[in-house]
């Protein structure tokens, strides 16, 4: 029996599943009670409005003290005073798929402000999985040939040394022993999956954890599967809350990929 079938190929893919909310109406009431006013910004979002929120009630500077006094400039001045403990206050969920395993073992190193939930190749069968090309490896015909010839091998080893193990004696087994057994194949079969191997990650950040993300990672030029997730990041997240990502631009790169730049605030 023959194991071998062409490989297909995954694109990166991001997906905002969840998103900050602001509760306007218990903040007023809040504000009523000290007896202050704050001249909101009409056009702000709801993450910039929280961060401002936060910013403010630092400093109670509401009313006649409200400097500056939109919410952009706001959040301008506390990125240039790197007051940005306050940009903490405002957090996403994403789903990224299409992106390889070897890229989240990348993404996962990112401690602090970021939670990961990254499916399981313990628990999920990866038969079918989905791998990711290299741009650099499409570009070359011969490179792409061995790339594919290399891929397949390893998948159809991935799922001849499950068919060998996974044998009629798992029938007999108690559903706890068998479970751990199904843990003990897969984990002996996916020793040889490729680093290409499409992975899907539930991520969880702040805005200045995913701030200071897209600025170590983001113009890195020979990594290009990390500027294509960068560049889709900061692409989500400006449409979400530009002001807070009003310092990072998105730029063409001669190769054909983005890149994402962080190019500061250039203020005087
Ligand atoms: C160009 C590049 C090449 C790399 N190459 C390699 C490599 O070859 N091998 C490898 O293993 N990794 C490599 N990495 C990963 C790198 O070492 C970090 O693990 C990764 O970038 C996450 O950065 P971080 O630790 O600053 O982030 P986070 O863990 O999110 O931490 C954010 C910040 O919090 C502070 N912080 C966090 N934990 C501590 C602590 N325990 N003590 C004090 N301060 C802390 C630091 O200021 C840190 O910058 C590379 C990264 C880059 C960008």
């Amino acid at each position: 029996m023959s194991y071998l079938r062409p490989i297909s190929v995954a694109e990166p893919r991001l997906y905002v599943v969840s998103r900050p909310s602001f509760d306007e109406k218990a903040f007023l009431s809040f504000l009523e009670t000290e007896a202050e006013i704050w001249n909101r910004t009409p056009a702000s979002t709801e993450p910039e409005e929280i961060v401002e929120a936060a910013g403010r009630i630092c400093y109670m500077s509401f009313g006649e003290r409200q400097s500056p006094k939109d919410t952009a400039a706001y959040i301008r001045n506390l990125i240039r005073l790197e007051h940005e403990s306050v940009l903490e206050h405002a957090v996403w969920s994403f789903v990224l798929a299409g992106v390889s395993r070897a890229f989240t073992h990348q993404l996962v190193r990112h401690r602090i402000g970021f939670a990961f939930s990254q499916l399981s190749q313990q628990y999920r069968d990866h038969t079918d999985a989905r791998v990711v090309e290299p741009r650099l490896v499409g570009l070359s015909p011969p490179v792409e040939a061995i790339w594919r010839r290399s891929l397949e091998q390893s998948l159809a080893a991935y799922s001849e040394i499950m068919s060998i193990i996974d044998s009629d004696e798992m029938n007999q087994l108690l559903p706890e022993e068998r479970r751990e057994q199904l843990r003990a194949i897969r984990s002996a079969a996916r020793s040889v999956l490729p680093e290409a191997t499409e992975a899907v990650i539930f991520f969880t950040a702040n805005a200045r954890a995913i701030r200071y993300f897209l600025d170590t990672r983001g113009e890195i030029l020979g990594d290009e599967e990390m500027r294509r997730v960068s560049a889709l990041l900061l692409t989500a997240v400006r449409t979400e809350a530009p002001s807070l990502f009003q310092d990072f631009e998105l730029v063409d790169a001669p190769d054909g990929l983005p890149l994402v730049r962080h190019v500061g605030l250039n203020d005087s």
